[in-house]
């Protein structure tokens, strides 16, 4: 049976949904209509209208709406405080009228062409201190909407305030371009990924015109000797050396690694002896440069190598720099100071020339492969926005920008008015101000929870050990392995790992083995692209393929681990027991080999595995025998349990957390371990939501990871719930076996919001 509780629990849910379409592909209006036709649906509503408030104007202009008069849209409108609308905008008050038309304020607007409806109930949408708006549904009978109708549709309300909020500005702005402006610039940019702060800045288009320095013909400059090319060449040596030393204590693990390709080849005697071998026999010394590195970049793509032809990037990159350092070049450093650069592509070397320049922000303008912009970005503390839209890199320089990394949204040449107003939204706040945890994790009733960090990047280790997190429990050894062209050397790999241990002195470290391939693809793999890389040989299928590779990480791991008295080594995406038993059997070889070169090693590192793929469900018991612990990696485990991939937005409603198969899953792991007594963590994003967290902790998960900006929150979080109320919760949410009735427990989670359990 159709409930009203059912109606109400389905339109929050609805609601939830309908945000993703602000910042997805629909326009505003189609989400300013989905989301007064799913209101009016659920409420069995004759009328359910938007309004949203015109600053400028000083008025309620009627947006969307189901049920008047579709030409009354952008016609009704209204000042604060008239009309029974206007009274709760101006109030922020909810009104509930059994009987509007008998109400002081009723104010009846002929141009909705409507007979009165009689019960009325509208409500104020707000943000912090922006008033957005009101959200009103109406029908014709009496006394028809609820007080229950009222508490959920706040709670709908607060649920999209935030994407209204944009909807309106959006609007806003786009009224001012088509009304007081001809160009022909768009007013905004919608984009896939953002982070870091909102930022604001001019622009500074990159990439083009510095390709074509290489690429393009020759413009005209001044004669130069081979004096001058002699000293590009220590220029560039200088600068090399200047931004490996400027960011080897921010990124450690990059910086001589990103830098060391370009030093081999400048080191090249072959690649700089032909250049002058070319300027003795006459040719001038910009275009000797120019054909030397052509002639590497041909040879290296002609190459059947996919890790060959990726060293054209290098070349690429160095050349460029070479070039730009001849006497009186432009310094584009100089010029990006201060800027929001936008870009088609950028080289890991670029995004730290442009941290090393205080850039106020990066847009990449093409999407495509990014994982290493979006880790050094994040690490950098740059703002960053990835979008698909190219008419971004036609912005005449200096535009003005704002890049709401909040909403993914970019605003171009925003109004003084408007930035005012989206400056006010997102104030800057000051970074490493969170104070330490608390020493100990415990929920209400004292249960201890141990509290770990995760971590991509060196960088995030100080931060997780000022925190005060119990250790780490998962370190993504990806990173130095993504932003360079080559694999890591032992050596490299050891100096990044013996770093690593030492920032969390003894607290206990879980060393994830590299999980390449899928989203994480190598280009210098040697591996072509894959017809679905997700269920490729990725992970580790990999390391287990190409086992050099995979012997060198374990060597470098062991090696960095002499000394402690704990270190773990985590095989992620193992698929079988026979799978486990080999990655096993090579780091006990690889100790074996290590003592007998007399190499100082790790001898008893505990040897755990991520459970991510639903093969190992069957099998839990006999795991929990060989593996000394178990680390769930939610992330992998939904989307291979669902078949709904984790990055596809167009499947985002199928990649469902709390679905029972998942559930059900997390508890099965949990007792396997707990029986077997081995520990179990959970290390993938579920381990930082609060709406998960009563839930993991109800079946007997006692460990979590999650990224050191969420460690304040979890245990925050923890501390509001006992274990009593997460056990009985967890056992309700397993008893269900649909997807609406698991969303319907979730509401009611311990230490939800009052409105989340219907109060
Ligand atoms: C996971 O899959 O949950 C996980 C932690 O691993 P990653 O996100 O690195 O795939
Ligand atoms: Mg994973």
């Amino acid at each position: 049976m159709y409930t009203q509780e059912t109606a109400h629990l389905d339109l929050l849910y609805g609601m939830g949904k309908l945000t993703g379409l602000v910042t997805g592909d629909s326009d505003i209006e189609t989400f300013l209509d989905k989301t007064v036709h799913l209101v009016a649906t659920h409420l069995n509503a004759h009328v359910c209208s938007i309004y949203l408030f015109e600053e400028e104007e000083n008025l309620l202009i009627l947006k969307s709406t189901q049920g008047l008069n579709p030409d009354a849209v952008d016609a009704i409108r209204m000042a604060p405080g008239e009309g029974l609308v206007g009274q709760c905008f101006l109030r922020q008050a909810i009104i509930r009228e059994g009987n509007a038309s008998q109400s002081p304020d009723f104010k009846y607007f002929d141009n909705a062409g409507e007979e009165p409806f009689n019960s009325f109930l509208c409500i104020p949408i707000q943000r912090g201190m922006e008033r957005i708006g009101v959200l009103v549904v109406q029908h014709r009978d009496l006394n028809h909407f609820t007080r229950e109708d009222e508490r959920t549709l706040k709670t709908a309300v607060t649920q999209v305030a935030g994407a209204l909020g944009s909807a309106r500005l959006l609007i806003e702005l786009d009224l001012k371009r088509t009304g007081r402006s001809r160009t022909s610039l768009p007013a905004f940019v919608r984009a896939q990924v953002a982070m870091g702060k909102p930022t604001s800045g001019k622009s500074r288009i990159l990439g083009q015109n510095r390709k074509s320095a290489l690429y393009g013909p020759a413009r005209p400059h001044k004669p130069y000797t081979k004096a001058d090319f002699k000293q590009a060449i220590d220029t560039t040596i200088q600068e090399l050396k200047s931004l490996q030393d400027a960011f080897a204590q921010r990124l450690p693990e990059s910086a001589t690694l990103i830098f060391t390709a370009h030093f081999m080849i400048l080191k090249d005697k072959n690649f700089t002896g032909q250049m002058t071998d070319l300027m003795d026999q006459g040719v001038p010394p910009l275009a000797a440069v120019k054909k030397v590195a052509r002639k590497y970049i041909a040879l290296f793509s002609a190459s059947p190598h996919a890790y060959m032809q990726e060293k054209t990037v290098d070349v690429e990159d160095l050349t460029l720099r070479i070039l730009s350092n001849f006497p009186g070049r432009s310094d584009e450093d100089d010029r990006v100071k201060g800027r929001i650069v936008i870009a088609q592509e950028l080289y890991p070397s670029d995004m730290l020339r442009l941290a090393a320049s205080n850039v106020k922000g990066i847009v990449l303008a093409a999407g495509g492969a990014a994982s290493h912009v979006t880790i050094l970005s994040r690490s950098l503390g740059i703002s960053l926005i990835i979008t698909e839209d190219t008419r971004l890199l036609k912005l005449p320089e200096e535009t003005p920008l704002y890049l709401d990394t909040q909403q993914k949204v970019i605003y171009i040449k925003p109004s003084q008015e408007s930035l005012f107003f989206l400056q006010f939204q997102n104030p800057e706040t000051p970074q490493d101000d969170t104070p330490p945890l608390a020493e100990e994790t415990r929920s209400t009733d004292g249960h201890r929870i141990t509290l770990l960090a995760n971590v991509n990047l060196l960088s995030e280790v100080e931060e997780a050990h000022r925190l005060k997190a119990e250790g780490i429990g998962l370190y993504r050894t990806e990173f130095p392995f993504l932003i360079r062209s080559a694999f890591p050397s032992e050596s490299e790999q050891y100096l990044i790992y013996k770093k690593l241990l030492q920032g969390m002195d003894a607290a206990p470290v879980t060393i994830r083995t590299l999980d390449a391939g899928g989203e994480k693809a190598l280009p210098y793999s040697g591996i072509s692209r894959e017809t679905n890389p997700e269920l490729g040989l990725r992970s580790i299928r990999f390391s287990l393929r190409y086992r050099e590779i995979f012997e060198t990480q374990i060597r470098a791991i062991l090696r960095a681990g002499h000394g402690r008295n704990q270190l773990g080594i985590m095989f992620p995406l193992i698929s079988s027991m026979d799978e486990f038993m080999d990655a096993k059997t090579i780091v006990e070889d690889c100790i074996r080999d290590l003592q007998e070169e007399g190499v100082l090693c790790m001898e008893s590192p505990q040897i755990g595995m991520m459970i991510e793929l639903p093969s190992v469900l069957g099998t839990l018991d006999e795991f929990a025998r060989i593996a000394d612990f178990f680390s769930i990696g939610t992330n992998d485990l939904t989307q291979y349990l669902l078949g709904a991939d984790r990055a596809n937005r167009l499947v985002a409603d199928h990649y469902i957390p709390h679905h029972p198969a998942v559930n059900r899953a997390i508890h099965a792991i949990a007792q396997a371990g707990n029986q077997a007594k081995i520990p179990v963590s959970v290390c993938g994003e579920m381990a930082h939501d609060p709406d998960y967290i009563p839930f993991l902790l109800g079946v007997g998960i006692n460990t979590l990871s999650v990224d050191p900006q969420f460690l304040t929150a979890v245990q925050n979080s923890i501390s509001e719930i006992s274990m009593a109320q997460a056990r009985a919760y967890a056992e309700t949410m397993l008893a269900q076996t649909r997807v609406a009735d698991t969303t319907r427990v979730l509401a009611t989670r311990p230490g939800s919001p009052p409105h989340h359990q219907g109060d």
